[in-house]
């Protein structure tokens, strides 16, 4: 009984914020059990209470059976579940058809609901499917990974990989509402819940001193598993994507809007490409480190204060991430970084486009940074 009157203390009711896109408009629920009322949360924002659920292998035996109470409590019925594997490998083409082809031969017409279940993978496979299945169909993001509810959920990129790259092909396809249930992230491994809290800490720095102190006063516990700063993180993750989201739709600005959310990025796609995509080094590790690095480059550019990557990577570090390059568990070579990075897809006209720093709150596209800055910055970090 003294849990239960703990869990009632704990409990807040959930939280709803507005993405502003017009008549795209959708909220991001934000709360502690969810899925259990899933179908309540729809039924007002869907053209029919009739829907598939794409998930995977790893997810569907510890949170459908939620989904289903939730859906079927409203009266949802749902035409198929659709698991694929977990991972990865999942974002291609043969998934999607294979996910296309399930939900069409199970009767999905253009007034059915898709609904992913599952982390980014889920999420950027399944809104791929509602983008092109019948040219549209209602699409729904229930994120069960950290990074899922802080960052791949809310915005409307979807899309798979080619064996060229990595989220060539996609859409942008918005869904009709977000469900961030807090209590799915206590199934999550921890590596995995670190690795999400990377883009949290970069949220941190773009929003500004506030949210970047908060996290430095609350990422530990956070990552150890304290269920109140997830849930303020995610919250407060949404309202600043959400805020550059609704200023940037489709990432057209070239130097403000949804580019400086690749804070952290062109250094984390670099040693990202280089591990493989196999989980050597989840993206949100990558992240950390681009972030630490990002830093640096900012302070050595004279932009921050000297103190500021100091300040980025012990945080991470106390948080159980790796923050820089000598943290990782493998060598880089500098030129192979390099090579990377001038491949990148921010590159123009052949020069170097870092997301930098003037301090938490103050970020700003750079596009002239000399590649012999970062050689020498890389070097340092003992590549
Ligand atoms: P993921 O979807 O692969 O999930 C990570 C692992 O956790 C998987 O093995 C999954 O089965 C497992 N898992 C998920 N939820 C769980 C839970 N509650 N309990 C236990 N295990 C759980 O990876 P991710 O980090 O969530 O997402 C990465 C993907 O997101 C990448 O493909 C990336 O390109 C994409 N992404 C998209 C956007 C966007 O704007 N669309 C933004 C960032 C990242
Ligand atoms: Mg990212």
């Amino acid at each position: 009984t003294r849990r239960v009157q703990e869990a009632l203390e704990a409990w807040q009711p959930p939280a709803r914020l507005p993405v502003t896109l017009g008549e795209r408009s959708y909220d991001i629920v934000v709360g502690d059990g969810l899925l259990q009322r899933a179908g309540a949360l729809l039924a007002p924002v869907l053209p029919a209470r009739r829907v598939v659920v794409v998930t995977d292998g790893t997810v569907a035996p510890l949170h459908l059976p939620a989904l289903r109470v939730g859906l079927e409590e409203a009266g949802f019925a749902t035409l198929a579940e659709i698991a694929v594997p977990p991972g990865e490998a999942s974002k291609d083409f043969s998934a999607l058809q294979s996910v296309l082809e399930r939900m069409l031969a199970a009767g999905a017409d253009r007034r059915t609901a898709v609904i992913a279940l599952g982390g980014g993978v889920v999420g950027d496979l399944a809104g791929f499917a509602a983008a092109v299945a019948l040219r549209g169909l209602p699409f729904v993001q229930v994120p069960t990974t950290l990074l899922a509810q802080v960052d791949s959920s809310v915005g409307g990129k979807t899309g798979v990989n080619l064996a060229l790259g990595k989220n060539l092909v996609g859409a942008f396809h918005q869904p009709r509402i977000v469900l961030a249930d807090t209590a799915t992230l206590r199934t999550l491994p921890p590596r995995e819940l670190r690795a999400g809290y990377a883009e949290v800490a970069k949220h941190g720095l773009l929003s500004g001193e506030t949210l970047w102190r908060w996290c430095e006063g609350n990422g530990a516990a956070l990552v150890a598993g304290d269920a109140a700063a997830q849930a303020h993180a995610v919250l407060e993750s949404c309202r600043l994507k959400a805020a550059v989201v609704a200023g940037d739709e489709r990432e057209e600005s070239a130097e403000g809007g949804r580019a400086l959310l690749n804070l952290g990025h062109t250094f984390g796609h670099a040693l990202e490409a280089e591990c493989g995509y196999g989980g050597t080094l989840l993206h949100g590790e990558a992240v950390g480190v681009g972030l630490g690095l990002a830093a640096s480059l900012s302070a050595r550019l004279g932009q921050c204060s000297q103190e500021l990557p100091g300040r980025v990577i012990s945080h991470l570090q106390a948080c159980g991430m790796p923050a820089r390059i000598r943290d990782l568990p493998r060598t880089f070579s500098t030129a192979a970084l390099m090579g990377r990075m001038r491949k990148d897809k921010k590159v123009r006209d052949g020069n170097l486009r870092f997301v930098l720093l003037r301090g938490p709150g103050e970020a700003y596209t750079a596009g002239d940074v000399p590649p012999a800055m970062v050689e020498s910055l890389l070097r340092d970090e003992g590549c």
